[in-house]
């Protein structure tokens, strides 16, 4: 018998498979999809068993052998295994690289630690043998006789509640048993809640999806904000989990689901197992073994739990669809949607999108009758949408009032009176974003990055947000040594500072990355300002998604563009999203809402639709826009960035990949560049980019593979390939 091997070795130049002879004490149990450990060189290594056959194709006489399987009993399955070469095809990695990041780290084979189980050890009495009588021969051991007694009475007790000499002697002699038992590190015993009715429109959403139990179909649920959208995945999984199928529930980042997660296990119990980045590696490998044992029904995750291995999947939701999070930004560069879509069709089952703000791709998908069209218009419980005002900031300025407008100060005045909680967004981290000395014009700059620092002053120092270089602060201007150093602009630290000077009776919190870098951080700024310890959470856009507060009444917006001032064909549309998402935070129960949004761009015009949470014409308007400048989802995009320490270098081979390009590429593609990327220097090297421009092009993913290994020998310049940008 003979095994294809695909090793572990990470080198694009090796991404093909080698022929093994299967020794035959592991004929029997070798399978294809297995982990095993091969003679490679001088040395050995691991790889997936990926095909095996009784004839070898290729034309050797002496095989090398596989001898033996590598140390858990875990197989990759048929759909993994295909999945893995789907996405090395849509994103151009390596196929040793595509199932490296498809697998929790404690499988990924490079991984030499071999037990992540966790076991806790238990002392029962060992029933042959006669207490009462030992008790009463060891009359003056009184350590071993407290034990006995506790385990009459109790049965079973931890063993490190009651390990002592006492206890050794009770084991040696056969008195008493030692009984292991697995444990996971993640255990929920929440209080199982009822089902909500649902309403008349949830009803309606929920049978026509319902109705595709098995086919491979793709819903779009728009829902706006507060619709009961969660609801309606809820009903479903259960539906399907009646079929004896499992679901699969993505969102974009857990740690701002924990409301999502706690509403899962109070319907699901133990039957939810929980996937993401923040989770250690021992918890990864827990939760992995419930889902591979069966254990699970459902899996909520985050973008890599679409690759978790649920057998007789029955349902794929991804929740607030539109999420940047949804895209992985290093290799391989994959859309979780394409993965999901991959996964419907193999299982032939729904998959279902939903948000209050789609993507444009999406709706326009769904508009063309691609993908089906659901709408749930009302909030549940008869809850209005709150009401939006804009505020111009220039006005305010003139007024005195940088920070907060007047309207903003009487509406958090009159909410704190009524003891209502407020939410206030400013997506900027940190204290001031710009230092300048005021005597020679001298203003902080990474000197990797070429932007400027930022200062933080809980620790006192300027830090890049890019590749996170940090400077002390000093009281003089580094250049002319003057007492000038001036601070500009806003950031959420400092806006922490102005809430305390302006509400001095409010009760303040504030949740950014700098807040919640601690595990568990974030959950305890929710459930505290939940319970009410709190009057005001402010933050970046951590705080715009998914929090469900029934006592926020007010929602202030303190910079509105921010994000709308980024160069990327894609700021109006996120603005939209984030403002929209946000304001969708106020008046979720019988309260009315209201938000106020502080702009110094008030003319434009995405704010007219912001103003009436008008999804639809916001819509119709920037589909205008993307019509006119060929961008998605007219054109569909592909982004090469040529990176260097070298500046001359990369302009060079800039040119040179753009000159390629165009010789191969179809007439009708655009290619535009090569420019300097948006971050051109970030961590010291400078970047060059290509955009492409496409409808159907089918010389296109060859040349950019092509290019791709061209250049995978070359040390100084590196090539990044996007065949999926979400920003330009
Ligand atoms: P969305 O996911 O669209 O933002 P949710 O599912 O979170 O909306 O619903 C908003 C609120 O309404 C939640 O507090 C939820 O518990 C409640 N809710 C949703 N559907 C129902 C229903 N059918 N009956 C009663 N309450 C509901
Ligand atoms: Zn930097």
């Amino acid at each position: 018998m003979y095994a294809k091997i695909l090793v572990e070795y990470n080198v694009k130049t090796l991404d093909k498979t080698f022929t093994y002879k299967v020794a035959d004490k592991i004929k029997d149990t070798i399978k294809v999809g297995m982990k095993v450990k091969v003679p490679f060189g001088h040395t050995y290594i691991n790889g997936f068993v990926l095909a095996l056959s009784n004839q070898a194709d290729e034309d050797i006489t002496t095989f090398k052998e596989v001898t033996e399987i590598a140390k858990d009993n875990f197989v990759l399955n048929q759909e993994l295994l295909d999945l893995g070469v789907y996405l090395k095809e849509k994103t151009l990695c390596s196929l040793i690289s595509a199932y490296q990041t498809m697998l929790p780290p404690s499988l990924k084979i490079k991984n030499q630690k071999n037990n992540y189980d966790l076991t806790v050890s238990y002392i029962i009495l060992n029933n042959n043998v006669d207490i009462e009588q030992y008790i009463s021969e060891n009359k003056r051991c009184v350590k071993q006789i407290a034990i006995l007694r506790r385990l009459k009475e109790e049965k079973r007790v931890l063993k490190k509640e009651i390990n002592c000499n006492g206890l050794q002697v009770l084991l040696s002699k056969n008195i008493v048993l030692e009984e292991k038992e697995k444990k996971y590190r993640l255990n929920y015993k929440d209080e199982l809640k009822p089902d909500n009715k649902l309403t008349e429109e949830q009803e309606d959403v929920f049978k026509k999806i319902k109705a595709s139990f098995h086919k491979e179909e793709t819903f779009l649920l728009y829902g706006v904000t507060g619709s009961g959208k969660t609801e309606v995945y809820i009903h479903l999984i259960k539906e399907v989990i009646k079929m004896g199928k499992t679901a699969l529930l993505l969102v974009p980042e857990i740690s701002l689901s924990t409301q999502l997660v706690e509403r899962f296990y109070q319907r699901f119990g133990s039957k939810v197992a929980i996937f993401h980045s923040a989770l250690s590696e021992g918890e990864k490998y827990d939760e992995y073994q419930k889902i591979t044992n069966g254990e699970v029904d459902i899996v909520v995750g985050t973008r890599s739990a679409i690759f978790t291995p649920l057998n007789n999947l029955g349902i794929i939701i991804i929740d607030e669809e539109h999420s940047e999070n949804y895209k992985q930004e290093n290799m391989p560069r994959y859309r979780t949607l394409d993965m999901a879509l991959f996964r419907s069709k193999y299982n032939k089952i729904p998959l279902v999108l939903g948000s209050a703000t789609p993507s444009l791709e999406t709706m326009a998908r769904a508009k063309k009758g691609i993908y089906t069209l659901l709408t749930l218009s009302k909030r549940v419980n008869n809850a209005v949408l709150p009401k939006i005002t804009l505020v111009d900031s220039r006005q305010e300025m003139k007024k005195r009032n940088p920070i907060f407008s007047e309207l903003l100060q009487t509406k958090i005045n009159e909410c704190l009176e009524k003891k209502e909680q407020v939410i206030l967004l400013l997506n900027r981290r940190g204290h001031s974003p710009i230092v300048t000395c005021q005597n020679c014009g001298y203003t902080y700059k990474c000197p990797n990055c070429d932007i400027s620092l930022t200062y933080h002053k809980s620790t006192n120092n300027l830090r890049c947000h890019y590749c996170g270089y940090t400077n002390l602060k000093s009281d003089v201007c580094p250049s002319c040594n003057e007492k000038a150093l001036n601070y500009y602009g806003l950031g959420t630290e400092k806006l922490e500072l102005e809430v305390a000077k302006e509400f001095p009776a409010a009760r303040v919190v504030r949740m950014d990355v700098d807040t919640t870098s601690r595990k568990g951080a974030h959950e305890k700024i929710i459930k505290d300002f939940q319970n009410g310890k709190y009057d005001i959470l402010l933050g970046t856009q951590m705080i715009s998604k998914g929090l469900d507060f029934a006592n926020v009444t007010l929602v202030g917006v303190i910079n509105a563009d921010l994000s709308l001032n980024m160069p990327d064909f894609k700021a109006r549309e996120k603005t939209f999203s984030l403002l929209v998402q946000t304001a969708g935070r106020s008046g979720r129960s019988e309260k009315k809402g209201e938000v106020v949004i502080q702009s110094f761009n008030v003319d434009n015009e995405i704010f007219k639709y912001v103003v009436d949470s008008d999804y639809e014409g916001f819509y119709q308007f920037e589909m205008q826009n993307r019509h006119k400048l060929d961008y998605p989802p007219y054109y569909f995009l592909a982004c090469v960035k040529i990176a260097s320490k070298d500046y001359e270098l990369a302009s060079k081979q800039a040119n040179k990949v753009y000159n390629y390009l165009k010789s191969k590429v179809d007439k009708r593609t655009i290619l535009l560049g090569p420019s300097t990327a948006n971050q051109f220097r970030i961590n010291g090297i400078f970047r060059f980019q290509i955009v492409i421009k496409y409808k159907k092009d089918d010389n296109l993913m060859k040349a950019l593979k092509d290019l791709d290994n061209m250049y995978v020998i070359n040390k100084q310049v590196n090539l990044e390939i996007d065949t999926s940008p979400q920003s330009i």
